[in-house]
């Protein structure tokens, strides 16, 4: 199902909790809603599932208008974090519970039951009850039971937020693995920005009941529209003000007028700055000179603190690079910067 949504608003009470929300979901995409805590995540999701009306604003699904509908006739399957099973049914029955509301025959919902508990890995499983079940178990029959009605749109609030992080991590592949057989338009609230960079096909941004950015991952990542999407979405070196950056051709950009444009700000990923040792004589002359102030490894790169005497900035190099020491001479090399100005973004690469 497409989603549409125009110029949604919320208040409660005096506090102006959504202001002027414009988004859409194309049919079959997961979309990753995700931004700080009090953001308006959950009241977005509320407003789409029906159970919070918008204070102003519409909601479309499939073209239709759809703002007012009742939650019962919106085709939603919801997997939310507390959004506990029934205890006192068994996996079977928990389901086959929306088969059962909307009066399905004994046979198809013998059939589809089965079917998703042998997708979910569950069969054998079937006469346990809730408490006798893994959390990643649960939640498994929990996303079984919300497909089961075949919705049109799926709401997920948080689902692997109480799941300890090695199974969480194998759920991301599998939830991803899981859309794509299913094909349902799927929301996916989250905190964890790592999950949505990795499951999502877009992520919508929201900062203040304001949306601050919707794209690909790999577009909000290395094109963020601001200093706050650049923060909130992987990490980076912010630079608050300009600081000097020998060797970057394109800083000419952030001048105007024989002046430095005020309120700049620069903000490098740290795997966007590449280490070389000072003594190579044919780079003696590129990039920027620093002393290494700190290293450790991260399992997959090495982190490393370089103090160029203007800046310290801290980089991600791979595995296989030379390991160096605090106190080593090295050259940096940055690939790419985001520039926020007071006027827009800019993102200079230095190939
Ligand atoms: P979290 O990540 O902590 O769940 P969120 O991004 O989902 O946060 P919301 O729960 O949508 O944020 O809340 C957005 C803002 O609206 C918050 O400031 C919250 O306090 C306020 N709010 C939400 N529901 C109500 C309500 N029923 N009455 C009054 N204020 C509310």
């Amino acid at each position: 199902m497409h989603i549409e949504v125009t110029n949604l608003n919320k208040h409660f009470g005096d506090f102006h909790a959504i202001k002027d929300v414009n988004f859409s979901i194309k049919e079959g995409n997961l979309v990753g809603l995700i931004g700080p805590s009090g953001g308006g995540k959950t009241s977005i999701l509320r407003m789409l599932s029906g159970l919070e009306s918008p204070t102003s604003g519409n909601i479309y699904f499939d073209g239709k208008l759809a703002t007012h509908l009742p939650v019962q006739e919106r085709g939603i399957g919801f997997v939310f974090q507390s959004y506990a099973l029934f205890k006192h049914m068994t996996v079977f029955d928990n389901v086959a519970y929306g088969l059962k509301v909307l009066k399905k025959s004994k046979t198809d919902i013998q059939d589809r039951v089965t079917y998703l508990v042998n997708l979910m890995g569950l069969s054998g499983h079937e006469r346990k009850y809730p408490h006798q079940l893994s959390g990643g178990q649960r939640q498994r029959v929990a996303f079984a039971r919300a497909l089961a009605p075949e919705p049109r749109l799926l709401l997920l609030d948080e689902p692997f937020a109480a799941i300890d992080a090695k199974i969480r991590k194998e759920l991301r592949v599998w939830l991803r693995n899981l859309i794509n057989e299913f094909k349902v338009t799927t929301l996916f609230v989250t905190h964890d920005q790592d999950e949505a960079i990795e499951v999502a096909d877009e992520i919508i941004l929201v900062q203040g009941g304001k949306i601050e950015q919707q794209g690909t991952p790999w577009e909000i990542y290395t094109k963020p529209a601001s200093s706050f999407a650049a923060s909130f979405i992987g990490e980076s070196n912010v630079l608050p003000s300009y600081a000097p950056l020998v060797g970057f051709p394109t800083l000419a950009d952030l001048h105007q007028d024989g002046k430095w444009l005020p309120h700049v700000n620069v903000l490098i990923r740290p795997e966007n700055i590449e280490v070389r040792p000072h003594n190579v004589s044919h780079l003696a002359t590129a990039g920027e000179k620093g002393k290494v102030t700190h290293v450790h490894f991260r399992g997959d790169s090495w982190y490393l603190e370089v103090d160029t005497g203007a800046i310290k900035l801290f980089a991600y190099q791979p595995v296989k690079e030379r390991i160096y020491q605090v106190g080593d001479e090295v050259n940096i090399l940055i690939h790419q910067i985001s520039v926020f100005t007071q006027t827009g973004t800019t993102w200079i690469d230095n190939q």
